[in-house]
C-alpha cells in the first residue's frame, strides 16, 4: 500500500536483466516502489525499455525471497535460520579446515554475472588472497567464454568492438547466432530502425527469427543452416570474398599482422571451405553463401551481431576467430556501423570476465604467471599469490567427484541449471563438504547446499554494471537490503573471519582499487559515473579520460591484429536412428534464462511453460499434435516440453526454451564443449522427440 501524500523520489539505477544494459528511473514513495520509468537520459537504452525491465521487477518482493542466512550439517537435514554472526563464522571456519586438512587448492568460488563489477572483484579477491589459489570462475564460463578468448586472440581484448549507436551507420547487418528481438530488445528495436531505413541483413540461423520473419524488415539472405556448422559457413564467406578479389587489402596490409594473414591465406583458399564445400555441410546452398560474402564485402559498414548460437559449441572460441577474421578482412574494424559485437545475455557479463573472474587473469586479462602484474596485486593485497591457474567450473566439480575438492562458495548461480550434464553437477555438490550458495531464492542447486546467504536484488544494491558495449553504468541502492546486508559486505566478513584484513566502507571503494590496479579502468570513479552518466572502458586520464567507444580505431589493442586458422570440426553430437533430430535452444522475450526471477513476476504469468518447436513434416511423423505435452529424449536425459508446430525450424531440427526447471532442459543436453574454454555445446543435441499426452 502506497503511503498517501509523500512526495515521489526518484533514483536511476541500471536493469539487472541482458547485455543492453538499460537505466531506469525508479520512482518511490516512503519505502513503496511506485513504479520503474526507462530513462530517457541512459544512453544504452535513450528512453526504451522491454516488457522485463520495465514490469519484471516485482521479484524482488517476493514472499518467497529469503532474509535470513539458514545453515545445516547435511543435505538430508532440514534448514535452520542462523544469524548473520553465526553464518560468516561457520563458513570461514569450515573453509579454513577444509584447507588444512585437504590442502588450499580444495577449496574455490563461483562468481556472477548477474552481480555488480565491485561484488565480482572481492569475490576473486577473496579466492586469491584468502583462500590462497585461482580456483575463481564465473558463469560466464557457461556462455560468452569464446568471446573474450577468441578476440583477445585477435585483437588483444576480451570485449566487443562497437557501442549500440553505431548500427546507425551501418549499412550492412549480419546476425549471425543471436534473435536480438527477443534476447536484446532494446537493442532489437535499435537495430530494426536501421534496417527500416534501408540497411541491408544478412541473418544466419538455424531458425527462422523475427527479423527473417518481419513484414516490415526484408532479410537480403537467410542462411538457415544446421546446428554445428557456423565455422564451415563462416570460412566459405571469407574464401568467397578472397576469390572474389574483395577483401580490404589496404586495411590487411596497414593493420594486421602479415605473418598470420599469410599463413591464413594457404589455409583458407583450399577446396574444404569453398561454397560448395559449406552447402553439403550447412545445408545452405553456395549461391546464397556467395552473395552473402559479396553484400557483406561490398554493402559499406558491414557490422557483425552475435550471440550464444556461436559460442555455445564445440568450435564456438574457432568461431568467434572466424568472425574475426572476416571483419579484418573488409576492413570493418575500428569504424562507426562496423565491427565484431558480441551480444552478452547477462546485464554483466562483461563486467564478471573483466573483473578477474576468470582462473588464470587478473582483472583485466592479465595473466596469473606475468610476474609483473602479479607483482602489483601482492603489493597491493599484502600477500604472495598463486602463479598457477586455478580450476575451472568443470575442473572444480571433476574434482570433486574424484574427491579432491571439497569445498565452494557459489554466488547468484545455479549450476544444477546452468552447468551441462545436471548428474554429474549433483554427483560433485553431494561429494563437497562444504557447499555455499548466496543468492536471493532457494533454488534447485540449493537441495546441496550446507548455507544459503540471503542475497540483495538489484534494487537493494550500490554498485556498477557493465553491458556488452563496454559501458559501465551505476546500480544505486533504492531501497535497504531484506535481508540486512549487500553482498559485498558478507563476502568482506568472511575474509576478515578468515583472518584477511578486508574493509572498505562503500563500494567506490572497491571500485577505487579496482581502478587503481586495472589499467582499462585506470580513469573510472564513482564521481565521474555520475558526472558523466556512464563511460565505456578503456578509459584512462592519457588517452581516454571519458573512455572509448570504438576500440582498435587507429591500431588494434595488441597492435596488429592477428588471423587466425579455423579449420571446421564437426562437432561428436551427430544424429543418429536412436536420436535423429538436433535440439537447439533459446529465450523468449517475456522470460530471462532459467526463469528465477520472470517466473516469480505476476506482469509475465502468461507464459507458464518452456516450449518445443518442430517442423509440420516431423511432427506428423511422429502423430504429434500442436500443444501436445512432448518427451524430447537424448543419450544423457530426457525433459518434458509442450510442442509448438511450425516452419520456422526446418525438418530435422527442434528448439526449445529453457526458462522452467521442471522441463529439465539441461539434463538433455550433453557433456561437449568448446575446445579451448570448456563453454557448453547447448546448442546442438541430438534427440528423439515422442508425444505424451493430449489435452
Ligand atoms: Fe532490461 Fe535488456 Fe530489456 Fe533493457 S532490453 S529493459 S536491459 S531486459
Amino acid at each position: 500500500v502506497i503511503e498517501k501524500g509523500l512526495p515521489l523520489k526518484s533514483t536511476i539505477t541500471t536493469c539487472a536483466y541482458c547485455g543492453v544494459g538499460c537505466s531506469f528511473e525508479v520512482q518511490t514513495q516512503g519505502y513503496e516502489i511506485v513504479r520503474l520509468v526507462p530513462y530517457n537520459n541512459g544512453h544504452a537504452n535513450h528512453g526504451h525499455s522491454c516488457v522485463k525491465g520495465r514490469f519484471a521487477w516485482t521479484y524482488a518482493l517476493s514472499p518467497e525471497r529469503v532474509t535470513k542466512p539458514m545453515m545445516r550439517k547435511s543435505i538430508e537435514d532440514p534448514w535452520k535460520e542462523v544469524s548473520w554472526e553465526e553464518a560468516i563464522a561457520y563458513v570461514a571456519s569450515e573453509f579454513k579446515r577444509i584447507a588444512d586438512k585437504y590442502g588450499r587448492y580444495s577449496i574455490g568460488a563461483v562468481s556472477s554475472s548477474r552481480c555488480t563489477n565491485e561484488e565480482d572483484f572481492v569475490v576473486q579477491k577473496l579466492v586469491r588472497a584468502v583462500f590462497r589459489n585461482n580456483n575463481i570462475d564465473t558463469c560466464a564460463r557457461v556462455c560468452h567464454s569464446p568471446t573474450g578468448y577468441g578476440l583477445k586472440a585477435a585483437y588483444g581484448t576480451s570485449a566487443g568492438t562497437n557501442p549500440f549507436d553505431s548500427v546507425r551507420f551501418s549499412d550492412v547487418i549480419f546476425v549471425i547466432g543471436a534473435n536480438p528481438t527477443d534476447g536484446h530488445p532494446v537493442f532489437g528495436s535499435q537495430l530494426k530502425r536501421r534496417l527500416r531505413e534501408g540497411a541491408r541483413l544478412i541473418v544466419a540461423d538455424p531458425r527462422k527469427i523475427d527479423l527473417v520473419r518481419s513484414p516490415h524488415i526484408k532479410a537480403d539472405y537467410h542462411l538457415q543452416l544446421r546446428p554445428g556448422t557456423n565455422v564451415a559457413l563462416l570460412n566459405a564467406i571469407a574464401y568467397t570474398i578472397l576469390e572474389e578479389g574483395l577483401e580490404n587489402r589496404a586495411f590487411i596490409e596497414q593493420r594486421c599482422n602479415q605473418e598470420s594473414f599469410k599463413k591464413w591465406l594457404q589455409f583458407i583458399r583450399k577446396e574444404e571451405n569453398s561454397p560448395e564445400r559449406a552447402q553439403e555441410i550447412t545445408g545452405v546452398p553456395a549461391e546464397l553463401i556467395r552473395g552473402a560474402a559479396r553484400l557483406y564485402a561490398t554493402g559499406g559498414n558491414a557490422a557483425i551481431y552475435y550471440g550464444l548460437g556461436v559460442t555455445e559449441h564445440s568450435q564456438g572460441t574457432t568461431a568467434v576467430l572466424a568472425i574475426a577474421n572476416l571483419a579484418m578482412l573488409t576492413g570493418n574494424v575500428g569504424k562507426d556501423g562496423a565491427g565484431v559485437n558480441p551480444l552478452r545475455g547477462q546485464n554483466n557479463v562483461q563486467g564478471s570476465c573483466d573483473m578477474g573472474s576468470f582462473p588464470h587473469e587478473f582483472s583485466g586479462y592479465r595473466h596469473v604467471s606475468d610476474y609483473q602484474t602479479r607483482n602489483l596485486f601482492e603489493e597491493a593485497w599484502n600477500v604472495p599469490l598463486d602463479p598457477e591457474p586455478g580450476f575451472r567450473i568443470t575442473n572444480m566439480l571433476t574434482e570433486a567427484v574424484y574427491g579432491n575438492f571439497k569445498g565452494i562458495y557459489v554466488h547468484g548461480e545455479d549450476l544444477t541449471q546452468s552447468d551441462p550434464d545436471s548428474h554429474h553437477v549433483v554427483e560433485a555438490l553431494k561429494s563437497m563438504e562444504l557447499v555455499v550458495l548466496h543468492d536471493i531464492f532457494l533454488n534447485e542447486m540449493s537441495q546441496y547446499c550446507h548455507v544459503f546467504l540471503p542475497g540483495c536484488s538489484f534494487l537493494e544494491k550500490d554498485g556498477t554494471f557493465t553491458n556488452a558495449e563496454r559501458r559501465i553504468q551505476r546500480v544505486r541502492q533504492v531501497m535497504p537490503p531484506l535481508c540486512g546486508k549487500q553482498e559485498w559486505e558478507v563476502i568482506q566478513e568472511i575474509a576478515q573471519a578468515m583472518g584477511y584484513p578486508m574493509h572498505y566502507n562503500h563500494p567506490s571503494e572497491i571500485m577505487d582499487e579496482i581502478a587503481r590496479l586495472t589499467p582499462t579502468f585506470r580513469g573510472v570513479s564513482y564521481e565521474k559515473l555520475d558526472r558523466l552518466g556512464s563511460i565505456q572502458w578503456p578509459c584512462n586520464e592519457e588517452e581516454a579520460a571519458e573512455g572509448t567507444p570504438i576500440m582498435h580505431r587507429e591500431k588494434f589493442f595488441k597492435g596488429l591484429g592477428e588471423f587466425h586458422i579455423t579449420g571446421y570440426v564437426p562437432t561428436p553430437e551427430r544424429p543418429t536412428r536412436q536420436f535423429p533430430l538436433i535440439l537447439t535452444t533459446g529465450r523468449i522475450l517475456h522470460h530471462y534464462n532459467v526463469g528465477t526471477q520472470t517466473r516469480r513476476t505476476q506482469n509475465i504469468l502468461w507464459s507458464k511453460e518452456d516450449i518445443l518447436e518442430i517442423h509440420p513434416s516431423d511432427a506428423e511423423e511422429r502423430g504429434i499434435k500442436e500443444g501436445d505435452l512432448v518427451e524430447v529424449t537424448s543419450r544423457k536425459g530426457s525433459g518434458i516440453f509442450r510442442c509448438k508446430i511450425t516452419d520456422r525450424v526446418q525438418p530435422g531440427t527442434v528448439y526449445a526454451t529453457f526458462h522452467f526447471p521442471e522441463s529439465r532442459a539441461n539434463i538433455v543436453t550433453t557433456e561437449i564443449s568448446d575446445w579451448a574454454t570448456n563453454c557448453p555445446e547447448y546448442k546442438v543435441t541430438a534427440v528423439q522427440v515422442s508425444a505424451l499426452a493430449r489435452e
